[in-house]
């Protein structure tokens, strides 16, 4: 049994069994509480809710459970013993790999509500039937789920790591710089591009770290590392309050472990810390006196 998503586009004929549902109103989700026990809804169909799809989608199985996403109108009362959380919020307070559904049915929700009508003629789009997409029923136009990339570097100078405050952060958080790349742009190109906009500086030796889906609403971020190369730090004033070198032991606050923000973050300090332990304890073997 996998205990990850395995994606399917063709639902079940019969909801006869009790299935994980991923219920959203206004971008948030609706989950069941008791107590401080949150839960993700596993139950035969929303219906037994009380509650009617605007939209609903058939995701796949988890463990051989079926999973389905629902959007509901957001002038809804919700049932006895239901609330509705963020998806940051309900991190960690949801087995992981059912955060990690909310996060696609998230995406594909909203992207779902954003292309109701077709953008080529305006007729109202359905599901297209063999893979996840929405088809025009007037002139077969197709609308996939819209995934945005944007890269996300951790730059290290001489032990230290960049970092910004961003204006529209609305938290006091210090984070490694972020951009969406434009068409055309390799993702090398585009985290150079972002850097030097951002910041002012060049860098190099740009290394692939990792991945993650970012549904906020729809981007997919491609993290990577680099090193400084030249020039001094000159902050975009109109995206940036305040940016600076920091060493990772006196790190500002930073982004919550949901993010690979985070990852980076804590994969640098981590590897700084291990390289400074490896340095004493060489030192302190040196001081060793022969026997
Ligand atoms: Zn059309």
């Amino acid at each position: 049994m996998h205990d990850h998503l395995v994606s399917s586009v063709d639902p079940p004929t019969e909801k006869s069994e009790p299935a994980w549902w991923f219920i959203f109103t206004a971008h948030m989700m609706i989950v069941e509480k008791e107590g401080e026990t949150i839960s993700v809804p596993f139950i035969q169909d929303l219906t037994n809710l009380g509650l009617r799809p605007v939209s609903e989608w058939y995701l796949g199985t988890l463990s051989g459970h079926h999973c389905y996403c629902a959007e509901v109108s957001e002038n809804i009362s919700l049932p006895a013993g239901m609330v509705s959380f963020g998806l940051r919020y309900l991190y960690g307070r949801i087995q992981e790999s059912l955060h990690k559904i909310a996060m696609k049915a998230s995406h594909i929700l909203e992207w779902d509500s954003n292309n109701r009508y077709c953008g080529r003629c305006r007729t109202e789009m359905k599901h297209a039937k063999v893979m996840r997409a929405k088809e025009c029923p007037g002139c077969g136009f197709l609308s996939f789920p819209r995934i945005s990339p944007a890269i996300i570097v951790l730059i290290e100078r001489e032990n230290k790591v960049l970092l910004a405050r961003v204006k529209r952060f609305t938290a006091d958080l210090y984070s490694v710089l972020a951009g969406f790349v434009e068409p055309g742009e390799t993702l090398e190109e585009a985290a150079k591009r972002e850097i030097e906009e951002e910041v002012g500086i060049r860098v190099k030796n740009i290394q692939y770290f990792g991945s993650q889906p970012w549904p906020f609403p729809d981007s997919l971020m491609i993290g990577f590392t680099a090193e400084y190369e030249s020039g001094e730090i000159m902050i975009d004033e109109t995206e940036i309050s305040d940016a600076g070198w920091f060493d990772p032991e006196q790190l500002p606050t930073i982004p919550g472990k949901i993010s690979i923000a985070r990852q980076l973050i804590d994969w640098f300090v981590d590897t700084k810390m291990k390289e400074k332990d490896t340095v004493i304890s060489k030192k302190e073997r040196e001081y060793v006196p022969h026997e």
